[in-house]
């Protein structure tokens, strides 16, 4: 996909990679190493990725989870998720998850989390 970000994304700015998966860290993070798992192959949605390729996702996201906690001893939580779609907010549209780190205090009231989607909804 040549006008695709992130199948063109520098080798150089890849700081993990699994067989399917690959890492990057987010250009305009929302905590500091705000991270992408980006699906190697080009589909829109995480929904259309193979049961193969799911497995091996689990497996990335457990490394990049102790790769982030090994790099910052802070990090205390972690919001992990995909936008699905342009209603729910997708801009890119190459699968990726975003694995924002989160530390005590960043934020005044964290509770609810992801419900932020829907701002007026997240603390219940
Ligand atoms: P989404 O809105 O869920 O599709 O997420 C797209 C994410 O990609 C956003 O968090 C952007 O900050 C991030 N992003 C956009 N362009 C780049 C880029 N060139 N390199 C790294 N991250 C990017
Ligand atoms: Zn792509």
């Amino acid at each position: 996909m040549e006008d695709c970000i992130f199948c063109n994304i520098e080798k150089s700015r890849i700081v993990m990679e699994e067989r399917d998966f690959f890492i990057i860290r987010d250009a305009f993070p929302v905590t500091d190493l705000h991270t992408l798992i980006i699906s190697k192959r080009h589909v829109c949605s995480f929904f259309e990725l193979t049961g193969s390729e799911i497995n091996n996702y689990s497996q990335i996201l457990t490394k990049c989870r102790t790769d982030l906690l090994d790099q910052d001893p802070l990090i205390s939580g972690f919001n992990v998720g995909f936008n699905d779609g342009i209603d729910a907010g997708q801009t890119v549209m190459h699968c990726h998850v975003h694995i924002i780190p989160r530390r005590r205090g960043d934020a005044k009231n964290p509770r609810g989390g992801v419900r932020g989607v829907i701002q007026e909804k997240q603390n219940y």
